[in-house]
This record gives structure tokens, sequence and C-alpha cells, in this order.
């Protein structure tokens, strides 16, 4: 990193590569909140405690980009930082790029969980420099529009080896990698609970061969997405 570089920090910590081309990086204990490298872009900043823990592992690294899965404050919380060290632009979906440049993050449909956001985590506003949309390329992966856990939320698809990084549309509580929990984001998280459910029901019917979360371990069955998203449907009808 250029603002904080020293002789130590110019040999950066080894990522844990998922698949070719996609390294996982942390912003907080274990897999709580996951920060991707897809090529050279980085999806996703954690939250605004994560500065130190990702210096430590983006440092030395050339890097091209910072693009957000989504504009919450789990995920754009070092979002300003970052693009002023790194000295790379911020690309985001349409949907959420007033958001991050304002630095009013509070798009959750809980209006309690917005006033505890705006309270404790603030995140700072950032100019956004790119606006993604369905279809557009980032390092070999697709984009996709997947609104509803946020209005400009994205998830970003390899189809040829099946890779699926999918933000907050789903998240996998389970706390041992061989045993994945999967749930749907909360209405009080989201911006349109319903509307998050069909993106979901999009993204189950890729079948990815693994499946990146924001939060948790990924998940390597394809079947353990469809069934998820079909208990939600029947949950909810
Ligand atoms: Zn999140």
């Amino acid at each position: 990193m250029r603002a904080h570089s020293s002789p130590r920090r110019e040999h950066p910590q080894p990522l844990y590569e998922l698949a070719p081309g996609l390294a996982l990086a942390r912003g907080g204990p274990g897999r709580t909140l996951n920060v991707y490298l897809l090529g050279d872009v980085v999806v996703d900043s954690g939250v605004r405690w994560s500065r130190r823990r990702l210096a430590r592992q983006l440092a030395g690294r050339q890097l091209n980009a910072h693009l957000l899965s989504h504009a919450h404050f789990d995920h754009a919380g070092c979002s300003a930082w970052l693009c002023h060290t790194l000295g790379v632009p911020l690309w985001c979906g349409q949907g959420d790029a007033a958001a991050i440049a304002s630095g009013r993050v509070d798009t959750h449909g809980s209006p309690w969980v917005n006033r505890l956001q705006r309270r404790l985590a603030p995140v700072t506003a950032h100019p956004v420099t790119r606006i993604m949309h369905e279809g557009d390329v980032v390092a070999g992966f697709e984009v996709l529009e997947v609104p509803g856990h946020s209005p400009g939320a994205l998830a970003f698809w390899r189809a040829r080896d099946r890779v699926l990084v999918c933000g907050d549309v789903l998240a996998n509580v389970g706390l041992h990698p061989s045993r994945p929990r999967l749930v749907l984001a909360p209405a009080a998280l989201s911006s349109d609970a319903e509307t998050n459910r069909r993106s979901a029901g999009r993204l189950a019917g890729l079948r990815p061969r693994l499946a990146c979360f924001g939060h948790g371990f990924a998940v390597s069955d394809p079947g353990r997405f469809a069934s998820v998203v079909q208990q939600a449907a029947a949950a909810s009808s």
C-alpha cells in the first residue's frame, strides 16, 4: 500500500485461494467478514474496524479497483480508506451508488437497525467511479444484479467453473466448514426481503459448484442452495 508502506509490508500475506483467480481476505475473525479478490479487484472492505487487518493482507499487492457487493456498513466500512490508500476507483451497483457516495448506507428494512448503524458504525462517503450493470465482466466474473438485500446488490458468476460470489443474498451461518447452514438475509437487514428471495431463487437456479458468501464458509454443494430457497419460500407462504 502506498501510504503505509514499510519493508515488511512489501511482502503481502498469502491469501486463501478458493479457486483460480478468486482469493479470500478477512475483514474480521475467521469467516465473519469476507473480502474477496477477483483477480486484481477487491470486493468489499468489511466494517470500519477492519482497516488494520486488511492493510496487513493487501499491502504490496497490485490492485486496480474496489468493488462493492452492496453498500452496507459491514461491506463498505473501509471502502473510502481502501480507495485512498490503494489509489483505486470505487465501483458498485446502480441502486447503491447514492448511498456510498453520500455515506448514508442505511437501506436496511428496520428503522431501528438503520439508527443503530448510523450511530455505531458510520460509513465514510466516497464517490463512485463506475456503475456496474448486469452482464459487465470483472476479472472473468459476470456481474449479476441481485437486488433485495440492498437496492444495488451485486453477485459475481463465472460459468466456466460454476463459481459464485453472492454477497449477502444468502449467508452461511454454519460454524463448521463441513456443516453449512444457509439463510436468506433477514427482512430487518434487507431493503426488500421479497425481492431478495427472488434474487436468491435466481442464484439457486445457477447451481454453483462453489458458492461464496459475505459471511461464513464457502459451500460446494449445488443442491444446498436450491433447498434453502425452497424452504424459505415455503416458510413465507
Ligand atoms: Zn453483510
